[in-house]
């Protein structure tokens, strides 16, 4: 690895939205659905290649969790990042079908290696790092739409605080082409099990399926954000490739299906942006595939950066959150009024309101976010917070040198949720927390309650 020359910091990018995301990638094993016809086979985790850095690493280290988490962090301090904000992200396959015992001490090994030392349990690990050095703000499991409404219980156990759903196109005549084994009616109910119990929401999307064309894609695309059975806090927009391996590279040879090019993913791209709502972020455009491994489809992995520039130049107003986070704005040198307000966007959810709480300035910067879901569960209104994030480069715990995070908007967007949860009638608020988080709502006046899912609570009556 080339190290950086002393007080600079290598790829400020990583960090640039005010955590550090480490990602932990899964051993191998098969889908229990068999497999999608656009899934690589190639003896790695499913879905990857073998060259994938992230699989290289792992597989070094026998993905064993806490070598791994270990591995990780001290590459980041090698690189001279802040290690303080970690989210985890557990890649490479559907995680909740690992056997369970699997599960439980590969999470707890990720704990203990964000403490370094082994706990006894997962719980004492978690109650570790609720004051380590290197604190879990967020954890994230990938899994299908499938295989998710049973495990919500389990989710929290493990502190995780984000799923991300394989959807690819909500189409069930699509699903069945390509074999995903889950139907629509899947994506909904993952849904709706994972906004009430607060989850944020990622969707993976997978444009250029076969069975589809760019004019359908938009269509679907365009109801994500209509229907409120779906609206998805985050995207993942992975257009088709075909990889070796794959049923799709036969049909590739035998000429029976064709991956959209660069120019008609670009124009598709740019429409798609054109309607992404201000509460939806992009994570990531283009999945990390070595182009060796790309057969036929778009090889660029930089596409995102390209797509950024045409959107800037053609003054489309793009509302999506990564474009106006206030870390790009300043990596760009762009010029930063100081001045904030905060907004307030209302939608409607699975008959529930979720009010999306932004610190913005006037040119739409975002320094912060809060989303607040209202609705009735067992007759009760309930206020629960689904994320609270502040932007900008990550600061060490205590830190006040920046301009966004560690300057009182966290405090701020949380006052408001109350006052908008007692104003709708609800005794308590609840917050999906990460473990490493939940010190800092304490001091908000949050407690623990272990009982029903580890929520930091606050109970309006007890004020
Ligand atoms: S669900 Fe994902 S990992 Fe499993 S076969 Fe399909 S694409 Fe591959």
């Amino acid at each position: 690895m080339k190290l950086p020359k002393k007080g600079e910091i290598r790829k400020p990018t990583k960090t640039i939205s005010g955590v550090t995301p480490v990602a932990v990638m899964l051993p191998p094993r098969p889908c229990s659905h068999g497999a999608c016809v656009y899934c690589p086979n190639l003896n790695v985790p499913q879905s990857y290649t073998p060259k994938s850095p992230v699989v290289m690493r792992a597989s070094a280290l026998g993905y064993d969790s806490f070598k791994q988490v270990k591995a990780r962090l001290k590459a980041f301090e090698l690189m001279n990042h802040p290690t303080d904000k970690i989210e985890i992200i557990i890649m490479g396959g559907t995680f909740l079908e690992y056997p369970k015992k699997f599960q439980y001490d590969f999470v707890k090994g990720i704990y203990d290696g964000l403490n370094g030392k082994k706990a006894k349990t997962l719980q004492e690990a978690k109650r570790i790092n609720e004051t380590s050095k290197h604190r879990c703000v967020a954890l994230c499991i990938e899994t299908r739409p499938d295989v998710c409404v049973e495990y919500i219980q389990r989710l929290r156990e493990f502190g995780c605080t984000r799923v991300e759903l394989g959807v690819q196109i909500i189409d069930n005549r699509i699903y069945k082409l390509v074999n995903r084994g889950h139907s629509v009616q899947d994506v909904v109910e993952a849904t709706r099990a994972l906004r009430n119990a607060g989850f944020k929401i990622g969707y993976h999307i997978m444009p250029g399926l076969p069975g589809s064309n760019p004019k359908k894609d938009l269509e679907l695309f365009k109801k994500l954000f209509s229907d409120e059975r779906f609206k998805p806090d985050q995207l993942k927009i992975y257009p088709c490739q075909v990889m070796p391996g794959s049923v799709l590279e036969e049909w590739y040879w035998e000429g029976k299906y064709k991956p959209y090019d660069e120019k008609q993913t670009l124009e598709l791209l740019i429409k798609m942006f054109k309607i992404i709502p201000r509460y939806c972020r992009v994570m990531r455009v283009m999945r990390e595939i070595p182009p060796e491994y790309i057969i036929a489809g778009l090889k660029r992995i930089d596409l995102r950066q390209e797509l950024d520039k045409e959107l800037r130049n053609s003054k489309i107003k793009v509302k999506e959150i990564r474009f106006r986070e206030v870390g790009f704005a300043l990596r760009d040198k762009r010029k930063i009024k100081k001045k904030t307000k905060l907004k307030i966007t209302k939608y409607k959810a699975f008959g529930g309101d979720e009010y999306f709480l932004e610190i913005v300035n006037d040119d739409d910067i975002l320094f912060g976010l809060l989303r607040l879901r209202i609705f009735r569960d067992k007759n009760k209104k309930t206020a629960m917070i689904r994320e609270l994030h502040v932007y900008g480069p990550e600061l060490k715990i205590g830190e006040h040198s920046g301009v966004s995070q560690h300057h009182g908007y966290g405090k701020k967007l949380v006052k408001k949720a109350e006052e908008i949860a007692l104003k709708n009638k609800c005794e308590k608020i609840k917050i999906i927390s990460g473990i490493g988080v939940r010190k800092y709502y304490e001091k908000l006046g949050y407690y623990l309650d272990e009982i029903g899912g580890e929520y930091m609570v606050k109970d309006f009556n007890k004020i």
